[in-house]
């Protein structure tokens, strides 16, 4: 038994979503236009670049950093990114031997006023279960290799916990500013399938 099954009988999700949206709006229990603001606001205010924020101010500010990783949710609401999906952020940090990276197994849980909505490869079934069995091959294939003196940790985000990576600084980035800092940051980075390059 899966607990979510992804048969080739059911109709792919963004018709169900549609037709999910079109009972309840029917029966009076959510707003489409409401619904509409949200997505709005997801794929166009929020992006990636909120996160980037975060990881520069860390990079640049010591005692950021803790607090960021004591109390993530508390820390990235000090600089006002909070909201749905935005609960129980659990900030890991990466360096030369220590590798976390973000997936969620059981369906695509994610930062949202963090990072945004999620990619669809975040989503892809392929990358949920490979991710886990073969974390080395898997990033590899998607352009970062680790030596094998990099331990690697498979964080399972859920919404108890909702992980974000805190990429390493890349050397040579001493003269930067915060914001030159938040501009070299990717999405990929954060959730630890990439390493942030100096430019
Ligand atoms: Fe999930």
């Amino acid at each position: 038994m899966t607990a979510f099954p992804h048969s080739a009988d059911r109709a792919p999700a963004p018709v169900r979503a549609e037709a999910l949206e079109a009972l309840l709006t029917e029966r009076g229990l959510v707003n489409a236009a409401a619904i509409d603001g949200l997505i709005n606001r997801f794929v166009n205010d929020v992006g990636p670049m909120n996160g980037a924020q975060v990881v520069a101010k860390a990079w640049v500010d010591p005692e950021y950093r803790e607090r960021l990783l004591t109390d993530g949710t508390a820390a990235v609401g000090e600089l006002g990114f909070s909201g749905p999906q935005g609960e129980h952020i659990v900030v890991v940090e990466n360096d030369d031997t220590t590798h976390n990276v973000v997936v969620c197994t059981l369906c695509s849980c994610y930062p949202w006023p963090l990072l945004g909505l999620p990619p669809n490869w975040y989503k892809d079934p392929a990358y949920r279960a490979r991710i886990v069995r073969e974390p080395r091959v898997l990033l590899s294939e998607m352009g970062l290799d680790l030596g094998d003196d990099v331990d690697i940790t498979v964080r399972d985000s859920s919404a108890e916990n909702r992980y974000f990576v805190l990429p390493k600084r890349p050397d040579g980035t001493e003269d930067m500013s915060e914001e030159e800092l938040a501009g070299l940051v990717t999405r990929e980075a954060m959730v630890g399938v990439a390493r942030v390059s100096a430019p």
